[in-house]
Formats: C-alpha cells, structure tokens, sequence
C-alpha cells in the first residue's frame, strides 16, 4: 500500500512529466509556425516549462496568443506521444537540420537513443512525457527571453518561451491571481507609482538615490533605531567608506573575501579599498585602549555603508545592490556574560521587528562547517548559547548542521511574507576569527590578558534590501507613522484653498506631514492622485466644511469617515503615531 508521501512525490512526478510534455507541444507549435526553427532543450521547471528556439526574427508578446492556440488544436488533437530507439546514425538523419540536437547526441554514451514523436513532431528525449497530449490540462505562456545555448555566452543566444501548466483550470487561475498579486506588491513595479527612489544609468547599476519620500522613512526608522539603541545600552559609531591594504590584510579580508571587494584606489602610492564591512574599524576603536573586564559588554552599533561586489546579472531592485547601508553592531563580552548577551540581541530584534509589523519568523541556527577557525570548546559554548535563548523565546528553528560561516556558528531570522517567500533579516553571529588575527584582549580580574568574544549583529540586514521588503509587505500602503505624507487636504475649489491652508498649518503644527494639493487639477483628480500615493488620510474641505468648522476624512481604503473636528483627528493621528500602529483609524 502506498502512503501519502509516496502519493505526494507520484503526483509531482505526473505533473512534472505533464509539464514536460507541454514543451514538446509548443515546439511543434513554434514549428508549424516557423518551419526553419531549430530546437534546443524543452525541460520542466517549478510551475511549468520552457523551450529554446533559434528562430529566424526575434519574437513579441504578439506570437504568444498564436503559439497558444496552435498547442491548444495540438492538444485537443489527442495525439499519442510514441517512444522509439533509434541507432545513432538513424538519429542523425533524423535530426541532420537541427544542430543543437546533434551536439546533444554526440554527448550521449549509449548506441541506441530514445527519440518520441507525437504527430509530424519527433524530438530527440529520454522522456517520460503523458500517453497523448490530450492530457495537458490547463497551460498558458507567460513570456519571452534570451538565453544562450548551454548557459554559454559565448555560444548562441537563444529564444526562451517560458509556460506555466497546470492539472487543472481551476490550479492555473490560482496560480495567475496569486502571481498577479505578487507583481501589484513588486517594489519595483510600486516604485514607479510612488516615486521613492531612482538607480540611473549614469551612476551605475546597483547605486541608489533616495528621493524625499524614502528619505524621510528611512530618517524616522534610523530616529527610532538610534533612540532604541541608546535605550539598550548601546554606543553608536561612525567610521570612514575606505581604508588602507594593511587594515584588511590584517582582517584577513584580502584573503578570504577579495572576490567582493572593489580594486583598490591608489592614495599616495599606498593602496585603499571601499569597505566592505564595517568590523574592522570597530575594532580598532577596541584596541585603542586597554580594556578591562569592568568595562565589558561593549556593544558598538553603526548605519554603516559598505559596497560588495555583485555581478551586473544578478543586480535587482533593492533587493540586490552593490552599495548599502548595514545596521551593523558588534558586541565584544566576557564569556560569563556571552549568554546573556545573545539572549538581549535576539529579544532586541524581535521587538523591533514585531514593531515594523512582521509576526511571521523562520528562524535558523547554523553550525561548525568542517573547515572552521577556533576553539572547539568555544564554538560548542557559543552554539548551546544560541539554542537556549532561540528556545527560550518559544521561538521553532531549523538547524543548518555544518552551515556556520568558517569564524562562527550564527542565528538567522527571516521574515516569512504572505507568499510564504523567505526574507532574510537579523543575523547575530559569533566570530572567532577576527579577535585572533587582531589579539584584542582585555584584563580579567585575575590580571591576565583574555579573548573577548565578538557578536556581529545586524537586525534589519541591508536597508535597501529591508526598505524593498518594507514597501512590498505593505504594498506601498506604509502604517501611518512611516507614511512619508500623513494627510492630503484636497479643497473642493479654489475659494477653499485659504481654508484648507488654515487646517494644514494647524496639523503641521502638531508634527502631522499634511500637504494642501493646490493643483489646478479638479477634485476628483486630486484625490485620485493621493490615493495612487497611497497617502492613509485625505481631508477634503468645501462650504460644508467652513461652516461647521468640521473636516471630512477620506481613509485610503476608501472608507468615509463622519465629519469631524480638526482637533479630534489630530487626535487620532498622534495616538497612531505614537503607537506606530498599522491601523487608520
Ligand atoms: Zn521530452
Ligand atoms: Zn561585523
């Protein structure tokens, strides 16, 4: 008897076969339509499948639609897909006009190769693929790219389709709805209504400017990172964007971490390099003076910007960058005090995440890798370290056995979205390293020199990868307190625009970010406009509203709320603030 899990994998198995087999259909599609096509490779992928064509003009958007309902004639033509061996030389024959196919050939061992046909279709597969194509269910194409043959750049570039297909309409739709809310949330896509922040051409890829609008988010999540900071019995630092070859010859950085470093510049014939950390100025700041054990925990936080080399390829939005800011902090202890430590920082982070509004957590803890630097009695301390206060916060874990960076086992904290996609945010992570290769000591009671322990600790990660999260977990829609406009008073004509002044002082007056929209726009437009903004309050005044000394409040869910008096939303909109709540009203 099968059980369920066997049933699971069997049922990915048919779906990735289905999958499969849709691409041979939309080869003999793409066929039919350019008789000349010659064919790379066609396999599954998660969701659907793809095929590489070399075609004799580039494909639009446009040819999709006419592929789709040639696979569609195919399908519904119930046409078997039949297997046969074929000798090598048939093969040959069989595939003289297609050159990738005979390159593939050549790369297999055997004497014999499977070669599957269905209808005037023969393709050159090991298989397996559905007894007849009547058996695709439900597919659409989704896009077009370019791909080189083999991966290859210096080989061929390639027309990839890429399809989705699914068992059932009903399975693909979901698929479609889900993905259409996933690009709504893009923070690319929402970039460009919201206008936070631009990544031009003449800067470079992977450089961003932010605009006013972010700037004043990011102001007020580095206020209430700073105040909190302090709260927790940190020190805050600053430390300088470069440093001489000897400062990371010492870190060790030019040895394991060159390959992310930029070349260095050439400052009075010595050599200089863009950090791409900020450790090991904090470090320094360690060993300027004798340390004693009175004077431990250290714990040392900066908003430090650091640049790391990313392939032009992989670049993406916020959420891959080549220059960014860490929230970074070091905390350098005693062992007696490790635990504790620890057990602070992962407090710390949860509270201040919790209070940006994510709940959902996948936490990680990794281990000793087998190459690893340190004391083995230290790594087991710190690990057992980080698993007691994980458990001690009730909090589940993965264990990542043997997943630890080289100088220390580590914590992980990603954010689980409502996709269920992963974001990696706090990290807190010992190293055994970096106190080595600086001999940073301090004096212990007993007089004698120690090893402090090192924490690196960053709670947000990158800001520009957390500000990406940020706007895609809103939508753009961000909680009162981080709105970088509060409210958008919208006079209903110009004879109200001195009114609606009035209000906008009053609410400014109290910390509130409100903006008269004195466009020449009509009404509708300006609201309409606020809305797109995602502004949380609109307020719009008119003769009613003169009269009664009252305002009407538009929320940008589109809820009306009852006229009321200035002072009573004023109200409203601190206590929010205050709060840093996710609520309007
Ligand atoms: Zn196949
Ligand atoms: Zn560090």
């Amino acid at each position: 008897m099968a059980s369920s899990e066997d049933k699971v994998t069997e049922d990915a198995e048919r779906t990735e076969t289905m999958r499969h087999s849709a691409s041979h259909v939309m080869a003999e599609a793409v066929k039919g339509l350019f008789p000349g096509a010659r064919f790379g490779i066609g396999p599954a992928i998660e969701n659907g499948f793809y095929y590489d064509f070399e075609l004799p003009r580039p494909l639009t958007n446009e040819d999709l639609p006419l592929i789709e309902a040639r696979m569609t004639e195919i399908i519904k033509g119930n046409t078997p897909f039949v297997r046969s061996e074929v000798d090598k030389d048939e093969a040959r024959r069989l595939f003289a006009e297609q050159p990738y196919k005979l390159e593939l050939l050549e790369e297999i061992p055997d004497e014999k190769v499977g070669v599957y046909r269905q209808g005037s279709f023969v393709d050159l597969c090991r298989g397996p693929h559905v007894k007849s194509t009547v058996e695709i269910k439900a597919f659409k194409l989704m896009s077009i790219a370019g791909a080189y043959w083999r991966g290859d750049e210096k080989r061929p570039m390639m027309q990839r389709i890429y399809g989705v297909a699914f068992e059932t309409r009903q399975a693909l739709d979901d698929y479609l709805k889900r993905l259409a809310e996933l690009e709504a949330r893009d923070h690319r896509r929402l970039n460009n209504q919201l206008k936070l922040y631009i990544t031009p051409d003449e800067v470079g890829g992977g450089l961003i400017l932010y605009g006013p609008k972010a700037g004043r988010i990011r102001t007020i999540i580095e206020d209430f990172w700073r105040q909190e900071h302090y709260a927790n019995g940190y020190d805050i630092l600053y430390t300088p964007h470069i440093g001489r070859s000897t400062l990371w010859e010492i870190s060790g950085h030019l040895d394991f971490y060159k390959d992310s470093m930029y070349s260095p510049m050439d400052i009075d014939g010595q050599d200089y390099y863009l950090k791409p950390m900020n450790c090991p100025f904090h470090i320094l700041f360690y060993k300027s003076q004798v340390r004693s054990y009175r004077e431990l925990p250290l714990r040392w936080a900066e908003l430090g910007t650091v640049y790391r080399y990313e392939k032009s390829g992989e670049l993406h939005g916020l959420l891959r960058v080549r220059g960014f800011t860490q929230d970074d902090a070091h905390i350098f202890c005693t062992p007696e005090q490790m635990e504790s430590e620890v057990d602070e920082v992962l407090r710390f982070a949860l509270y201040m995440l919790r209070t940006l509004g994510f709940k959902d957590f996948a936490v990680y803890l990794s281990t000793r890798p087998d190459k690893a630097v340190g004391d083995e009695r230290r790594w087991q301390d710190a690990t057992s370290a980080l698993r007691k206060v994980i458990e001690s916060e009730g909090l589940p874990y993965k264990v990542d056995e043997g997943g630890g960076a080289f100088y220390g086992p580590k914590i992980d904290i990603k954010f689980r979205d409502a996709f269920g996609r992963e974001w990696q945010l706090t990290t807190i992570q010992f190293d055994f390293n970096e106190p080595e290769r600086f001999d940073m000591v301090y004096i212990g009671p007993d007089g004698q020199e120690h090893r402090p322990y090192m924490v690196h600790r960053a709670w947000l990660g990158a800001w520009e990868r957390f500000f990406g999260l940020l706007i895609e977990h809103y939508a753009g829609a961000f909680p009162v307190w981080l709105a970088p406009q509060q409210v958008a008073i919208v006079p209903v004509a110009d004879r109200h625009l001195e009114y609606a002044g009035k209000i906008e002082a009053e609410l400014k007056k109290a910390g509130i970010r409100a903006k008269v929209d004195a466009s020449g726009e009509r009404m509708n437009q300006k609201i309409r406009a606020a809305q797109l903004e995602k502004v949380p309050y609109m307020i719009i005044v008119g003769d009613k509203e003169i009269e009664s000394g009252t305002v009407a409040v538009r929320l940008r869910t589109g809820e009306q709320l009852p006229p009321q008096a200035v002072g009573d939303f004023k109200k409203t909109v601190k206590k929010l603030v205050k709060g840093k709540s996710t609520g309007l009203v």
